[in-house]
């Protein structure tokens, strides 16, 4: 199959998006930029489609997908009820990198859901995201961009470097903002719970809703036979080829412990200017800010590939800081837990 990419600028008009709402409109896939990672979107309503979003990125079945809306009247298709609680949220967040879990209504299948009764809701606040759900006239369920497993794309390079040739077309809108997936938060429960964290974070829903309670799954691994509240959590996620290892301690400790490893390839991912006293090749991933951290952490991982690494250390945003929950899901992950304290 041949992979059309096409470059769209926000300012363009609506006549942009003829080919890509066609393709959606066949219940074809199209790669779209959000503000959050690189969509890999298709009709939502459509069996074929989700099956073509499955396929393309070797996603696992019992996988369900979020759908994207363009304004918050779109939901009432999807979700059987909208409580008080949905519409504070959608009022303080969207649109933007908020995902909501709820009831679904008949009209989603359940291959969106993977046979789940509720379905995973989002109103991103990419313009070219909100022209294309516009242009095509239906809600789009849209994973990230990417085979699954590999870091996230958040580039329209990283989405043609991995699905060039299985899906017809991408959009390229340049690179996101945010740089990790959205928040997921299911208001399905008693008490709403943090099921996947993102931008939008702890203490902003907080200060929304009160009291949230945190999925222990979010930085711990899953304990043997676990039941997952969201069958995202039990894969291996965001993996670079390249063996990532976290160390966590001071930054003296850290060189001291990178400078001293025997091994070929080996690579460090630090904070911005920490540099000069290490003696391997490094990338630096930003400074100690979430925001700086959450836009490069997925290129970054994708660099070490390019690099050839076999290794890298990299090293451990503050964990006490809550607003780096976000990155600390994405690097456990990546890392396959692994953390080495020095
Ligand atoms: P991704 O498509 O890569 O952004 O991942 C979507 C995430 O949302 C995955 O972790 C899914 O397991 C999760 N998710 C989607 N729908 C639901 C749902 N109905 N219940 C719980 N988790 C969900
Ligand atoms: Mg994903």
């Amino acid at each position: 199959m041949k992979t059309e990419f096409v470059k769209i600028s926000v300012t363009d008009g609506i006549e942009k998006y003829t080919d890509a709402a066609k393709l959606l409109k066949e219940n074809q896939v199209v790669g779209m930029p959000t503000e959050t990672v690189y969509g890999l979107a298709g009709n939502a309503y459509s069996d074929e489609a989700v099956k073509r979003i499955f396929e393309a990125k070797g996603r696992p079945q019992d996988n369900p997908l979020i759908v994207h809306i363009s304004e918050l009247s779109e939901i009432y298709d999807l979700v059987s009820e909208v409580p008080e609680i949905a519409k504070k949220l959608a009022d303080a967040f969207w649109p933007g990198p908020l995902t909501m879990i709820l009831p679904k209504s008949p009209k989603v299948p359940l291959s969106v859901t993977a046979g789940l009764d509720t379905v995973a809701v989002r109103c991103p606040s990419h313009p070219i995201a909100r022209n294309l759900i516009k242009a095509s006239g239906v809600p789009l369920a849209a994973p990230s961009a990417n085979i699954s497993g590999k870091p996230s794309p958040t580039k329209a390079q990283h989405v043609y470097d991995d699905l060039k040739g299985r899906i017809p077309y991408i959009i390229d809108g340049g690179e996101c903002l945010e740089g990790v997936e959205s928040t997921v938060i299911t208001l399905a429960t008693n008490t709403p719970k943090l099921l996947r964290p993102g931008n939008v974070t702890l203490s902003q829903l907080k200060c929304v809703l009160g009291e949230v309670q945190v999925d222990d799954a979010v930085l711990n691994p899953l304990k043997k036979g676990e039941k997952v509240s969201s069958p995202g959590m039990k894969y291996k996620h965001y993996s670079p080829v390249a063996e990532i290892v976290l160390v966590r301690g001071e930054y003296d400790n850290f060189v001291e412990y990178v400078n001293s490893y025997r091994g070929e390839k080996v690579y460090a991912m630090i904070f911005d200017n920490e540099g000069e006293k290490l003696n391997v090749p490094y990338i630096e991933y930003g400074t100690k800010d979430y925001k700086t951290l959450s836009h490069s952490l997925f290129d970054s991982l994708r660099e070490l590939d390019k690099l050839g690494a076999n290794i890298c250390f990299v090293r451990y945003p503050d964990e006490n800081n809550d607003d780096n929950l976000a990155v600390l899901n994405r690097l456990l992950r990546a890392a396959g837990f692994k953390v080495i304290d020095v």
